[in-house]
């Protein structure tokens, strides 16, 4: 059976012109202009590769040094005496768009103070199977509590192990600091402790980084 649709006539611009699809795909390999042979060129790109500088890692024998802002595992930092700057108040894990953290938080008391003001991070969970190391939640910790290391050597072969605690995130002690839960030394309200000039206690030497 015949068609006997009428064939479609080409696209015309103004004046006739026809438009035609373009063929320069069609066309084979541009020839290159050299007097060398093409299986010489290939094989001087390998000879050149020889006296290149080895780039290859050593790690771990060698330890990899990171970019200074690479973001790497979390620290939950202290004020100067000790105390901790975390609140409680669970604004990284509102922010986590991975779900990684958990926070619950608990009063301090006169008798047993583990930040300054009402409450403090009683307990503190970051699920690393999870975390993207996105930074989101340093940029909503209010008190810059929480920030991120350049830690990168966090495999383990279980899951249970990747889920790090409040005290494993922890800064460590330095010197002049007190394991909380101890009173506040460097004021008498969390605001002291905020607005405060470093040097200005006796709990708070001057570093060098500081003069
Ligand atoms: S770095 Fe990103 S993914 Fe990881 S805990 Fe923080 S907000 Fe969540
Ligand atoms: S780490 Fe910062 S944002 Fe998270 S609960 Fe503590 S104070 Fe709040």
């Amino acid at each position: 059976m015949s068609d006997n649709r009428p064939e479609r006539a080409p696209a015309t611009r103004g004046g006739g012109e026809v438009d035609r699809p373009s063929t320069d795909h069609l066309a084979g390999p541009k020839v290159r202009d050299s007097l060398i042979p093409a299986p010489l060129q290939g094989f001087g790109v390998t000879f050149a590769q020889i006296f290149r500088k080895v780039t290859t890692e050593q790690y771990p024998f060698e330890p990899k040094v990171t970019k200074p802002r690479y973001h790497g595992r979390h620290v939950l930092n202290r004020h100067p005496d000790g105390l901790e700057k975390c609140v409680g108040c669970e604004l990284c894990a509102w922010a986590c768009p991975a779900d990684a953290i958990y926070v619950e938080g608990g009063d301090n008391t006169e008798e047993a103070r583990y930040s300054p003001g009402e409450r403090y991070g009683a307990v503190y969970q970051i699920n690393y199977l999870r975390c993207i190391f996105c930074g989101l939640c340093i940029e909503a910790c209010p008190t810059r509590s929480l920030t991120m290391s350049n830690d990168f050597e966090l495999a383990d072969d279980n899951r249970q192990d990747l889920i790090y605690t409040k005290e494993q995130l922890m800064a460590p002690l330095l010197p002049g600091m007190e394991q909380p839960p101890h009173p506040m030394r460097l004021g008498d309200d969390e605001k002291d402790y905020y607005l405060r000039v470093p040097g200005s206690s006796a709990a708070e030497p001057v570093r060098a980084e500081q003069v």
